[in-house]
């Protein structure tokens, strides 16, 4: 075997020249890959010994992309470039095979798409996810795949950014074989069989036939848009995916691949691909916690215990069936259990019927379902969460009876949305086991967890509910204990602007669009309406019901969607909102019964100051070590709320705005709409002052700890 650089290296076996990169964690196509790869193409040629190539990688798998740690870095040379690999393998004189296995993404893929054949193990997934950093294949992806896959298919791929099977890949020829048992054997004989089958040297440039059915409907590109819009919008690289593919099927392949190279620029230099590169490491960094090293022993969670089979307890529960991790579901009454595991089985029935899941899926996961009326039932679980009533009196005893049923090391978690672990945690006999699990509605769906560590929950129970979220497939963030953890507590400091600009200024309809128009999927008050106004309705303690809005809509019936009408009206079978004239009226009778005279109020302030009081909340956050650091509020605002990624994150956000021009809107804020609650957080005003963002921001303490 011969080294060719830090990580290929070069050998001949069965009459093939194998060229193997080791480069983990996931052969990333590092400078000494590409390197590598174009000398040993180079060897090949003259080797007499070998008649075809086979590209090989060690470990678990091929290229997964190219080496981010590598972007804007100028010690790394240029050249070869990706594009030169490729060249190597596509011009090579003997066919060149791609063994693959685990994931080959991005530039992996398009260097993939260079090879003559491709061969795949069953497990491996193929996929181009540079939308998802805000850029589109620029290494020939989306001049090659539709030559492979046809126009729809190719766009589906790179547009969707998620990966598709072996399976998939053989379906629609972008995978030639699918090899049992050993890859590189059968790679190897499968290179064979194209030589001594003479079989041509396939170079995906030269045939265009899958691109003849997009020429001749041309509509097939509008199409796509359309069935897009709605996921897509304000993002920029799905719409340059799409030009790009437009021009393929117009343009000769180089000028294709040129032009290609020209919106990949155009979209890499873009602040979308900017703030969506910035939300993928954010993302990542959300896993560590300063002083809670990777090797924390955690515990293993194989049985979980549910209390509350409502909305929250249902979802919950499906996340760990849907693992293969038994749940046994505790209710107070037999008709409460069997709505809550009725929800859950038509829940399963529903997927299975979009064809998402199997019949036999479903069976397997409600074998795992258990309900019972007694908390004893909970003795052997590893891990409990509790869903009940949003009530600390109801929490605490519940608190204080499973202390006593659950077995010693067992975890016990709260759901609450707002409530103080610490509290629940002190009724305890262990408040080391007790942590927060706040997940967001619809549990089975939404991403987000945040992982509420109280102030004596230990190290391990930590490690392990981290641990635990990632293995559910949720985006774990640590938060720390105060009123609404990060993001409601964020939420409700928006809230507060809109409700107040609705008494003072605005109509539910121009407030909402200012927010959707930002890129939220909705706003505010279609929020209230979609959840239902009725909620905390009861405790509202308002002193004077006179001037509020919400007491006067739910007093006559209007409770939201589910009442086909709230702030908005909703036609049957619809979710659209359609401002209605008596809100209007009565929102107008509500400011004079409280004594105000409605102001006119600029689109650019209405937005300003829902999005400055959540930067300003933010602030207040940071300081007080309730996130870890800013990047956490943005994967939690991003994952819990739908703020659109292409514009980073709350905290990302507000840097790009400066944090100097924030304080400054804030003060006249607070004169213009006499409104205290803007007035800038310490925090804000000093890193402003000192001219710096967010990013700057590091609590040292917290590293310390
Ligand atoms: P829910 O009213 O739908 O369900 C609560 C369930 O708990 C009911 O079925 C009730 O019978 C049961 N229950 C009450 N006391 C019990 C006890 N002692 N033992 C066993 N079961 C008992 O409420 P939900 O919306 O599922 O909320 C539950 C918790 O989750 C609350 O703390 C809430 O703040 C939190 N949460 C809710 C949401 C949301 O959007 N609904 C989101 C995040 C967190």
């Amino acid at each position: 075997m011969k080294k060719l650089s830090q990580s290929v290296s070069y050998e001949v076996k069965d009459g093939v020249a194998v060229l193997t990169t080791d480069n983990p964690p996931v052969n990333a196509m590092s400078y000494h890959v590409r390197q590598g790869l174009v000398d040993g193409m180079e060897m090949a040629q003259s080797d007499e010994d070998a008649k075809a190539v086979v590209i090989h990688c060690e470990g678990r798998t091929f290229f997964a992309g190219m080496d981010i740690t590598e972007f804007g870095n100028p010690d790394v040379p240029d050249s070869p470039w990706i594009t030169g690999v490729i060249e190597a393998f596509e011009g090579s004189s003997k066919p060149v095979v791609a063994a693959l296995h685990g994931s080959t993404l991005g530039g992996g893929c398009e260097t993939a798409l260079g090879c003559h054949y491709r061969v795949a193990v069953p497990s491996a997934k193929l996929g181009q996810p540079e939308v998802k950093l805000g850029i589109i294949p620029g290494a020939g992806g989306t001049v090659r795949l539709p030559r492979v896959m046809g126009v729809q298919k190719a766009l589906e791929m790179m547009v969707s950014g998620n990966p598709i099977s072996a399976g998939q890949a053989l379906a629609v020829g972008l995978v030639d074989e699918i090899v049992e048992g050993d890859l590189l054997s059968g790679a190897i004989a499968f290179a064979n069989k194209v030589v001594s089958e003479n079989r041509p040297l396939v170079k995906i440039r030269d045939s265009d036939q899958e691109l003849e059915e997009a020429r001749e409907n041309p509509a097939i590109f509008d199409d796509f848009r359309k069935s897009i819009a709605r996921k897509t919008r304000g993002f920029k690289a799905p719409e340059a995916i799409i030009q790009s593919v437009e021009a393929v099927v117009r343009l000769p392949f180089d000028e294709a691949l040129q032009n290609e190279r020209r919106l990949f620029d155009e979209c890499q230099n873009s602040p979308e691909a900017k703030a969506q590169q910035y939300f993928f490491f954010a993302e990542r960094e959300a896993k560590k916690i300063p002083d809670v090293p990777k090797d924390t022993p955690t515990r293993e969670i194989k049985k979980v215990g549910m209390i509350g089979a409502g909305t929250m307890g249902g979802g919950i529960s499906m996340n760990f069936l849907n693992r293969g991790i038994p749940v046994t579901i505790v209710e107070t009454t037999q008709e409460a259990l069997d709505r809550g595991l009725g929800i859950i089985e038509k829940n399963y029935a529903s997927t299975a019927k979009k064809g998402r899941i199997t019949e036999d899926d479903v069976k397997k996961r409600m074998s795992l379902l258990t309900g019972s009326l007694e908390l004893e039932a909970l003795s052997d679980v590893d891990l409990v969460i509790e869903a009940v009533f949003e009530d600390m009196d109801v929490k605490k005893s519940v608190f204080e009876k499973i202390d006593k049923i659950c077995k010693p090391g067992c975890i016990l978690a709260s759901n609450t949305s707002y409530l103080n672990i610490n509290e629940i945690a002190a009724v305890t006999s262990r408040p080391q086991d007790v942590i927060g699990l706040h997940f967001f509605s619809p549990a089975n769906i939404m991403r987000l967890l945040e992982v509420v560590r109280g102030d004596q929950t230990s190290k391990e129970v930590l490690a392990t509910c981290m641990k635990m979220g990632a293995g559910i497939g949720k985006v774990a963030v640590v938060v720390g204990v105060c009123r609404g953890f990060v993001g409601n507590r964020i939420l409700a400091a928006r809230m507060r602007q809109s409700d107040d600009m609705l008494l003072k200024n605005a109509m539910p309809q121009e407030i909402d669009r200012v927010v959707f128009d930002f890129g939220f999927p909705m706003g505010s008050f279609a929020m209230r309406d979609l959840a239902g106004l009725d909620i905390g309705w009861e405790r509202d303690k308002t002193p004077d019901k006179d001037t509020n809005i919400r007491h006067q809509l739910c007093t006559r019936g209007r409770l939201g969607q589910k009442t086909g009408g709230g702030f908005y009206d909703y036609k049957e079978g619809s979710r659209t909102p359609v401002p209605n004239a008596e809100v209007e009226q009565l929102i107008e009778e509500v400011s004079r019964n409280a004594g105000i005279t409605r102001k006119e109020i600029s689109p650019e302030d209405m937005l300003k100051r829902m999005i400055y009081a959540m930067v300003n909340e933010a602030a207040k956050i940071l300081d007080e070590g309730i996130a870890q650091r800013a990047s956490a509020i943005d994967v939690i605002w991003v994952y819990g709320y739908g703020w659109p990624t292409y514009r980073g994150g709350l905290t990302y956000y507000a840097d790009q705005i400066g944090l100097n021009n924030v304080v400054e809107d804030l003060e006249r804020f607070v004169k213009e709409y006499d409104d205290p609650e803007l007035e800038p957080a310490p925090l804000l005003r000093e890193l402003a002052k000192e001219g710096k963002s967010f990013r700057d921001f590091v609590r040292l303490d917290h590293l310390e700890a």
